[in-house]
């Protein structure tokens, strides 16, 4: 237990206030005291901290792009919906990407989402750019 007024993640070992519902830096919900679990609306801060099983969703306007070159605007093409994890990936020994299930509706299948610091071209020359998701931790719609 943290001191009066602070929780502390049992997980990644953040200090939290009081209030909090979701772990700010993982995303991990606490369980109140009448046993219920809420979930957040705020991105995730520290996303290597996912578990294999965790269940996130993507928002929109983030994740790779392409620059519409007649008007120069991003358009996100990464499919905002509900998502299971499977591993990290590494590049270099460093986390850089999220493989993962989807969970039904808009997706389904097997993904790989970029979760890079650093923006990169698909291709040399390419106007399609991998870029880090966003996400939030989501209830596991399939658990009662
Ligand atoms: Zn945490």
């Amino acid at each position: 237990m943290g001191k009066r007024g602070q929780k502390i993640c049992k997980f990644c070992d953040q200090i939290n206030g009081a209030r909090a519902y979701t772990c700010k830096k993982c995303g991990e919900p606490f369980v109140m005291k009448n046993g219920r679990i809420r979930y957040g609306k705020k991105p995730i801060q520290d996303w290597t901290t996912l578990k294999e099983g965790d269940c996130f969703r993507v928002l929109s306007r983030s994740g790779d792009y392409f620059i519409r070159q007649a008007t120069g605007d991003k358009v996100h093409f990464a499919t905002t919906g509900k998502y299971r994890v499977k591993e990290i990936t590494y590049k270099d020994g460093q986390p850089h990407g999220l493989a993962c299930w989807g969970l039904g509706g808009r997706t389904s299948g097997y993904y790989w989402l970029y979760m890079g610091e650093q923006e990169e071209p698909y291709e040399i020359g390419s106007v399609c750019v991998r870029s880090k998701h966003r996400l939030v931790r989501i209830k596991d719609p399939f658990e009662k």
